[in-house]
């Protein structure tokens, strides 16, 4: 795809949602991490999916059906395009980062992991990312095992690979932190662990859309992400997995499309990928996603890449300037993530003071509890930016913060 030459201003012009007030401020987005604006070309083929080409897919003849199928399928392929995986059959649809995660723990964890088997997970892991390991290990009775971090947010490696036994089936690892900003080692972590036989989830949530990706290169056996991250609607996402994984795997549900033939003596599964999607799936959504890895791809994400660390740069030296202020999470590879926290200003002031000047941050512990405990504290300010903000914004996040200092003094 043709990219143009980076331009924010540009850029700026294509998401409708950066124009709104609030407070009658111009809003500063800021809650990136949450979830992002989505660019009027995602927006476009969302509405024109229920405009003018509403219909089911996968099962019609008639002409619209045909039509939302071959969209639909054509965000595969953009989605394995962008992922570099080898085939389009490795990209499930889900609701998202979660969904991808409990699949890979529910089929792949019921399937092949038994009792006494390990799971290696981090601290600085997202709770969807924790939780359905928990569950797993307490329906097979599997060991949940932990890899720390140093008090700068950095996974210690060490550490890690000392957890890795011949009894480590799984690996399931963040690239990203949502609350630290820290850019995991992700190679080497699943070299790490396949020396030892173990298999890898890899959690993109915040890395697709921020950094290129490409899974034949990193080795992962599974990624998951979430369409509403990477500038595409909410309610989809993908899990990448491996062919010769997804297919030794059983269904994650049961239903409509993912069935061969169905009768009550027994019933036959569909071909990847289809054997993971059962039931009607949200067709103008993924066609959105389709679209918004167009937009990503006009961009480039090496461009996107390179102007978010500048962003990254320019907001930690500003944010470092403020007395007093503690940033939490200083990894030294990161992304532009700035989670902090001020003396004796409880984080949720600190965001209702800045909504007052029109800031969105975000506050608490944003679904990391393990990570508020290693800081012993109860919640961070995160401003998390994505390439559609300016250092102009991040000049009025810093004089805010200073505002809020004064209230408080
Ligand atoms: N993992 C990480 C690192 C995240 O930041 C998030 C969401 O913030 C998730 C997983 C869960 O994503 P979703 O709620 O879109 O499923």
């Amino acid at each position: 795809m043709k990219q143009k030459p980076f331009n924010v201003e540009d850029i700026r012009k294509s998401f409708p949602n950066l124009k709104v007030g609030v407070h009658e401020k111009p809003l500063v987005y800021l809650d990136n991490a949450a979830t992002t604006f989505k660019p009027q070309s995602v927006i476009n083929a969302v509405a024109n999916h229920y405009k003018s080409g509403t219909s089911n897919v996968h099962r019609g003849v008639h002409t619209l059906s045909q039509q939302a199928t071959a969209a639909f399928e054509d965000a595969r392929n953009k989605v394995q395009g962008l992922l570099h995986a080898r085939k389009p059959c490795e990209i499930i649809f889900t609701k998202g980062t979660t969904e991808g995660i409990n699949l890979v723990a529910s089929s792949y964890g019921q399937a092949f992991l038994r009792k006494g088997d390990e799971i290696v997970i981090s601290e600085m892991e997202h709770h969807s990312n924790i939780v359905p390991w928990q569950m797993l290990c307490a329906a097979k009775g599997c060991i949940l095992k932990i890899a720390p971090f140093n008090d700068q947010g950095e996974l210690i490696r060490e550490e890690f690979q000392k957890l890795l036994t011949p009894k480590t089936k799984l690996v399931s690892i963040v690239y990203i932190s949502n609350s630290l900003g820290t850019i995991n080692p992700i190679k080497e972590i699943i070299a790490d662990a396949h020396k030892q036989g173990a298999i890898v989830l890899v959690d993109g949530a915040q890395t697709v859309g921020h950094l290129a990706v490409n899974v034949q290169d990193l080795d992962c056996d599974f990624l998951a992400f979430s369409g509403h991250k990477i500038f595409g609607p909410t309610g989809v996402g993908v899990l990448y997995g491996k062919e010769s994984l997804l297919d030794q795997m059983p269904p994650y549900q049961g239903g409509g499309d993912m069935i061969a033939s169905v009768t009550f003596e027994k019933t036959t599964y569909n071909v990847l990928p289809y054997k993971f999607e059962a039931g009607t799936p949200d067709v103008a959504g993924v066609i959105g996603m389709g679209a918004a890895v167009d937009y990503l791809q006009s961009i480039g994400l090496k461009n996107i890449e390179r102007y978010e660390q500048e962003l990254l740069n320019y907001g930690t030296k500003a944010l470092n300037a403020i007395s007093g202020l503690r940033l939490i999470g200083t990894a030294k590879n990161k992304t532009s993530i700035l989670s902090f926290v001020l003396p004796d200003i409880h984080p949720h002031d600190v965001g209702t003071l800045l909504d007052e000047e029109g800031i969105a941050i975000r506050t608490g512990h944003h679904c990391t509890q393990p990570v508020m405990k290693h800081f012993n504290i109860p919640a961070t300010s995160r401003a998390s930016f994505a390439f559609y903000n300016t250092s102009a914004e991040i000049d009025q996040l810093a004089q805010a913060i200073l505002k809020v200092k004064d209230v408080f003094r």
